[in-house]
């Protein structure tokens, strides 16, 4: 790994230049910094936040772009538009490789950057909400982006398998959607005991989820496991959403005629979509989950110690660890 120098280009008419706050560490680094996900070279990083320093000759006039000076969320995917997903609106599953380039022609995110020219619609002010909790805005997205096509209302009684960064974002959002009660399915005890500090209605190890939670509305997998026990827990008429990446081999199974006759749903869930992003902003702004988001801060390294941040994700389980663009 290294840093290097890069020229950043200066915005184009629609586009705003945002000055990084901080970079979320996704299982995605992750896997690319443990050598799992083995595609190099590339320049990482696609959770952050920053501040909008320039704005493009034609962004005033564009309604709701953010101003010089605004604290921003922002989507750093880019979508093609034209592939078969885009043209249906389905544009997280654009066919193409979402992101741009550095001047060699390496693949990059461009997260892990001091600064960014980046399209002012993909920015989304977050007012005065905290630095963290913007750069949490594209695992927010996603999160939205699961409840939407999961179909969840309130009402409805959801069970979370695993209980890491993502599980929690679930059960943050389904409570203030309104869940009539959310629980956390983990191996881990004390990944257990801090979803129940975080205010899950319940909590239970795999194999006494099915007694202590009951029949379930929803059920999220967010844990690399656990498909039989979801198919297992889902109530007639409920949904088991399958949003963690999976075992290639993996498989999920319901009996044709259980799913038939109880119309069972097999939810897929990737990414994240424009409309998503609006919610997520939203919900950062406001501040309603903002305690349920400082839980989820695990450590904090400036951007020259970058690799200190993955090393620290590689070595042990974490929430979130950020890379911020501050003095140090
Ligand atoms: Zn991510
Ligand atoms: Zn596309």
């Amino acid at each position: 790994m290294e840093l290097r120098n890069e020229p950043c280009p200066a915005p184009g008419p629609d586009q705003v230049l945002v000055e990084l706050a901080a970079c979320g560490v996704c299982t995605f680094e992750r896997r690319l910094f443990a050598g799992d996900k083995r595609w190099y070279p590339v320049s990482p990083g696609h959770e952050i936040s920053g501040v909008v320093v320039e704005v493009g000759s034609a962004v005033d006039a564009l309604e709701g772009s953010p101003q010089i000076g605004e604290a921003v969320t922002v989507d750093l995917l880019t979508r093609c538009l034209t592939c078969g997903p885009c043209r249906r609106g389905r544009t997280a599953l654009c066919r193409y490789r979402q992101g741009r380039s550095l001047s060699d022609g390496t693949f990059s995110f461009g997260g892990l950057v001091e600064t960014i020219s980046v399209d002012a619609k993909s920015t989304y002010p977050v007012g005065n909400a905290p630095i963290l909790h913007a750069a949490m805005g594209e695992p927010i997205a996603c999160t939205v982006h699961s409840l939407r096509r999961a179909g969840f209302m309130a009402g409805e009684r959801v069970a979370i398998i695993g209980g890491g960064f993502m599980g929690r974002l679930h059960m943050a959002l389904v409570r203030i959607e309104g869940a009539s009660a959310v629980g956390v399915v983990d191996i881990s005890e004390e990944r257990r005991r801090e979803a129940d500090e975080a205010g899950a209605d319940w909590v239970a190890r795999p194999g006494a989820a099915r007694q202590v939670g009951g029949l379930q509305d929803v059920v999220f997998v967010t844990a690399m496991g656990g498909l039989d026990l979801a198919v297992e827990m889902v109530a007639p008429g409920g949904s088991v959403v399958l949003y963690s990446t999976f075992d290639p081999e993996a498989t999920v199974g319901v009996a044709a005629e259980r799913a038939h006759r109880d119309e069972i749903s097999i939810v897929g869930v990737y990414s994240q979509e424009p409309e998503d992003w609006k919610r997520a902003a939203a919900v950062i702004r406001s501040g309603v989950i903002a305690d349920d988001l400082n839980r989820l801060v695990t450590a904090r390294f400036p951007l020259t110690r970058a690799h200190d941040a993955l090393t620290l994700v590689t070595s042990q389980p974490t929430y979130r660890v950020f890379v911020e663009n501050g003095p140090g």
